[in-house]
């Protein structure tokens, strides 16, 4: 399989190469050059095991059959202290809360949060790669709280990979921060910045944009525009919905940040997948929920805090990947709409393109007292505490649900107990670490607090990367 870039201007390049550099270098991202089928049938997939139905995955992304995936695969969800084969409702659970509607439970992982499931493939799945070409990476990391953490959990103690976590300096929870200066692992080396999240990410381009530096650090980046991601992000999707397809398509609901999780429901559904419609659940940077509504693709003029930090995003990367799909692979187009884009601060999307997103996806906004409302009552009327970001996509009924046939599965996205003050506020309980994690706040911290000054990031990198050349 091929994968070629939104925007047109790169060439080609091979599965390892899309997830290894992560971004294409014409500033596109990288999309499969067709939609591959996933060669296992409906059966096993519902009632197989979660490695499996990742190696097929992993066979349709890279060129089946890939000798290697199962392997791969097998590392990434088994787990070192239990070499038993996990069924998926041990790594995704799925939980029923009346006739119709499901929660799917996505922070189950080392991490507590829904990154954890795709970042446990990428650990084994860069290993691999790296050890066939026998290279070593630097990988980066720009975090506003739950990447970080599922990046280390996954890339701790890997011999061929430096992790450096670019974490702003009291910008993220307690909980957040220490699953990124806990690990105690040396390739792991966590970054205080005394700045905020965008100017994290801000210095992370700038370290990928020298050129020179990149090459000789062999930088590459783990969020989630990498292939990667979205790859392993489907599984679970076409997992949930073989079970529960008996009476038709099933629908999703899934809080959204970066469209990375949307677009891969959205890719398990071209995959054959029984899916009906996805909805997206958004705070108040509703970008994409604007977009369906109105038809104009539209920066707000500032970004907003809310209860679910995670869902922060103005411009949602992942979305260029839908847009191309919308505008029939028209590469071209979506070159020219993004530099409108970068001049204007918005667009409007084509008549057409409009229809095929309405057709795939319904989008509904919620407020922060809406959320602290949801977390509430879904905790008085069900025994279910919520994290915010899930208690965002568990509104989605108030606005967004009269668009959808039942059934629906609501995607969770992190334990409550990462967001502990939040979900006490709006429901009295303090929820508690789950038992493997109760130690975290004994575990010694490790990290280096540095200023907002990007030649102190490179020269620590330079000092401690092995990859650095
Ligand atoms: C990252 C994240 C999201 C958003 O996922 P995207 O793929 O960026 O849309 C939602 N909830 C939680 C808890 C997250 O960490």
């Amino acid at each position: 399989m091929r994968y070629v870039s939104t925007r047109g201007r790169a060439p080609s390049v091979s599965f390892a190469d899309a997830v290894l550099a992560g971004l294409a270098p014409d500033g596109g991202l990288y999309v499969p050059e067709t939609w591959p089928q996933l060669q296992s049938s409906a059966r096993s997939i519902a009632f197989g095991h979660y490695a499996s139905a990742a190696m097929h995955a992993l066979w349709a992304f890279a060129g089946a059959p890939w000798e290697d995936s199962p392997k791969i695969a097998n590392r990434a969800y088994l787990g070192a202290d239990e070499p038993t084969p996990r069924w998926p409702l041990v790594v995704t659970p799925l939980a029923q809360r009346s006739p119709g509607a499901w929660i799917l439970e996505l922070f189950h992982g080392p991490s507590l949060a829904f990154k954890d499931v795709a970042m446990q493939l990428i650990g084994p799945l860069y290993e691999h790669l790296l050890s066939e070409r026998n290279e070593r990476l630097t990988v980066l990391c720009a975090t506003s709280g739950d990447t970080g953490g599922a990046a280390v959990e996954a890339l701790k103690n890997r011999d061929r990979i430096d992790l450096f976590v670019l974490l702003p300096k009291g910008r993220v929870s307690d909980v957040q921060r220490r699953f990124m200066t806990t690990s105690g692992a040396a390739n792991v080396h966590a970054i205080e910045l005394d700045a905020d999240f965008d100017a994290c990410q801000a210095i992370l381009k700038q370290l990928f944009a020298d050129r020179d530096f990149a090459a000789r650090a062999r930088l590459s980046a783990v969020n989630s525009v990498n292939w990667a991601r979205i790859a392993a992000q489907c599984v679970y999707f076409h997992i949930a919905a073989q079970i529960l397809c008996a009476h038709g398509p099933v629908n999703f609901v899934v809080p959204t940040g970066n469209f990375g999780d949307a677009l891969s429901g959205f890719v398990a559904k071209q995959m054959g997948a029984p899916i009906g419609r996805i909805g997206i659940a958004v705070n108040a940077n509703d970008i994409v929920a604007r977009a369906l509504k109105t038809g104009r693709y539209e920066r707000a003029p500032r970004s907003h805090a809310t209860l679910s930090p995670a869902m922060d995003i103005q411009v949602p990367s992942n979305f260029e990947r839908i847009l191309f799909e919308a505008l029939d692979r028209d590469a071209d187009h979506v070159a020219r709409l993004y530099d409108q884009f970068a001049q204007s601060g918005g667009f409007g999307i084509p008549p057409q393109a409009l229809a095929f997103l309405r057709d795939h996806f319904a989008a509904a906004a919620l407020s922060d007292a809406e959320t602290q409302a949801v977390m509430q009552e879904t905790w008085e009327h069900g025994g279910y505490l919520a994290c915010p970001h899930t208690a965002v996509a568990l509104g989605f009924g108030r606005d967004g649900a009269a668009h959808l046939d039942a059934p629906v599965v609501t995607l969770a996205t992190a334990h409550p107990a990462k967001f502990p003050d939040t979900v006490e506020a709006a429901t009295g309980v303090r929820p508690a670490l789950p038992a493997r994690c109760a130690d975290l706040f004994d575990r010694k911290e490790d990290f280096v607090s540095l200023p907002a000054d990007i030649e102190q990031v490179k020269a620590l990198i330079r000092d401690r990367s092995r990859a650095w050349r």
